[in-house]
């Protein structure tokens, strides 16, 4: 198994992807905040089979964590990562230090409407601004062909192909399946973060979102679906529910029945906070 290249600095990124380049090779990019799962590495097989070679990004990054949120106590397994990362065949691992991506002076934000209203932000005001701008800073600092992103964090997807969209940043946004536990629980690296109880309860989420978009498909009222659902959420033994709403799957506008859409959820369970979404089909 051939451990991956590993780099801290922009330059000597961008001096490995310039040699690619010169090479003729195309180059696919996996943003991670590390912690790596078995979601990450199915995004890294796709970023394979479209790509010569794989950046994987490595970088807990500050901005997209409100004060009162869980930068210090997310996990980091850089060791770990980097096994998880030579088992997927990635050559090239970039773990930035936050000085490396907010020097001193800083002063740039990253704003994208649209599909940023709502939802997350409600509850995480400042959080998509974060990765608005973390992401555009990434793949501007590489330069792939294409970047894969999980549909586990559904909006997060929609705001950074709006991103590439408005910016012109001409990269590929690829969005790849959520990958789940057998029981149907979306992996997480904030999973750990639970109790052997709390897993059990954080189990319903998936199987309450699913009954929730079936009956929206055989033509439920979807404001009763929706309420029902938050009730389940809450009876499963989840603390709290921030939101659980049917969007439109392309523009994350309010759904409506014509159109695919989504059930959107996060809700929260002890100290963590849990989100998924499913896919509703149309009728
Ligand atoms: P994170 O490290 O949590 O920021 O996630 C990095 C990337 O992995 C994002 O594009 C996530 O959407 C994706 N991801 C996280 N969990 C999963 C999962 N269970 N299945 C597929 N992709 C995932």
């Amino acid at each position: 198994m051939k451990r991956p290249q590993v780099v801290e600095s922009v330059s000597d990124l961008r001096s490995v992807v310039r040699e690619w380049r010169r090479q003729g090779l195309s180059v696919a990019m996996v943003p991670t905040m590390g912690a790596l799962h078995d979601g990450h590495v199915s995004l890294m097989r796709i970023a394979l089979e479209r790509a010569d070679r794989c950046v994987v990004s490595i970088f807990v990054n500050p901005t997209q964590f409100a004060p009162t949120e869980d930068l210090d106590k997310y996990p980091r397994q850089l060791a770990a990562d980097l096994d998880r990362l030579a088992e997927a065949g990635v050559q090239l691992a970039f773990t930035p230090t936050a000085a490396e991506m907010y020097p001193e002076g800083f002063d740039a934000k990253v704003v994208i409407s649209g599909p940023s209203a709502g939802l997350e932000t409600d509850f995480r005001p400042t959080f998509f601004e974060g990765v608005a701008t973390v992401v555009a800073k990434l793949l501007l600092q590489v330069l792939p062909d294409c970047a894969i992103f999980g549909e586990k964090d559904y909006q997060q997807l929609c705001v950074v192909k709006k991103l590439c969209c408005d910016l012109d940043i001409p990269v590929e946004i690829i969005g790849a399946p959520t990958v789940r536990d057998t029981e149907g629980l979306a992996m997480s690296s904030r999973n750990a973060y639970l109790s052997p109880a709390e897993l059990t309860v954080a189990r319903q989420l998936n199987k309450i979102l699913r009954q929730a978009a079936q009956a929206l498909r055989l033509g439920a009222n979807a404001q009763e679906t929706l309420d029902k659902a938050r009730r389940q959420v809450l009876e499963a033994g989840f603390g709290s529910v921030d939101y659980v709403e049917a969007r439109a799957s392309d523009t994350l506008a309010p759904w409506r029945r014509d159109r695919d859409g989504r059930i959107l959820v996060a809700a929260r369970l002890g100290a963590t906070r849990l989100i998924d979404n499913v896919e509703v089909v149309r009728s």
